[in-house]
């Protein structure tokens, strides 16, 4: 059977469903109107730390946000896909904790979009690691269920244990920006026998959520002092008002 012919048998007996209400859409539609309404997706001018959009036209300088301008970065660029709020959080809450793995393609064709500035000269595609502990509890890491998906659509390196967390952290959940960055300080790492895998590649490094960059912050330096020529990175979602 012809793999058009194939996939259309599936879509009638699992005709496609929105990600956000599981209301039927057309083919690959991904959401439903009322779903994408709610969505914020991210497109225009942004900045080109973390990705968030910025009013007005870019002039062909670098233009960052206040936040990128207060805290600078140890990546080079960042993208995000969406802003965090709405359906966003909701897709982010259900692809973390309600196994809903399903989410992770059409997150990749949409992060695949915002961040193809950075996807040339074939990066080496990371994801933000989880402490084991917590990889046990919840049997998967979204952030490379993310990686996987992006590295795959966009045919990068997909490398899954390039970085490790040597401690368990607390939840960043309602911590200062100063508390995440002193908590997750070096708790990240390259393990050595990573190194070289990583000497002179750039690294695009993925997770599902954006707020302060702390944790971000921590793999980009690990990266870093582990010989990664430059580090970008995309998130799914980006927190505007921490
Ligand atoms: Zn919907
Ligand atoms: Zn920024």
């Amino acid at each position: 059977m012809l793999l058009a012919q194939f996939q259309t048998a599936v879509s009638l007996i699992y005709p496609p469903r929105c990600l956000g209400c599981g209301g039927l859409v057309g083919q690959d539609a991904g959401l439903c109107g009322p779903c994408w309404r709610e969505t914020e997706f991210i497109s225009g001018t942004v900045c080109e730390g973390c990705g968030v959009p910025l009013p007005g036209e870019s002039d062909g300088f670098r233009i960052e946000c206040d936040d990128c301008m207060a805290t600078p970065r140890p990546w080079s660029q960042g993208r995000a896909a969406l802003v965090y709020g709405g359906k966003a959080r909701e897709l982010l809450l259900a692809l973390k904790h309600g196994d809903r793995l399903d989410i992770a393609a059409p997150a990749a064709a949409w992060m695949a979009r915002v961040a193809e500035p950075l996807l040339q000269d074939s990066p080496l595609v990371c994801p933000v690691p989880l402490h084991w502990s917590r990889l046990l509890k919840r049997r998967y890491n979204q952030s490379a269920v993310l990686a996987r998906a992006l590295a795959h659509r966009a045919g990068l390196q997909y490398c899954p244990d390039l970085l490790r967390r040597h401690r368990r952290t607390p939840s960043l959940d309602g911590r200062s920006r100063a508390e995440r960055f002193r908590l997750l300080g070096d708790v990240i790492g390259v393990p050595p026998r990573k190194a070289p895998a990583l000497s002179g590649r750039n690294v695009l490094l993925v997770d599902d959520v954006m707020t302060s960059g702390a944790t971000l912050s921590a793999c980009a330096d690990a990266c870093l002092r582990a010989g990664a020529e430059e580090v970008r990175i995309v998130v799914l979602a980006r927190v505007t008002h921490a």
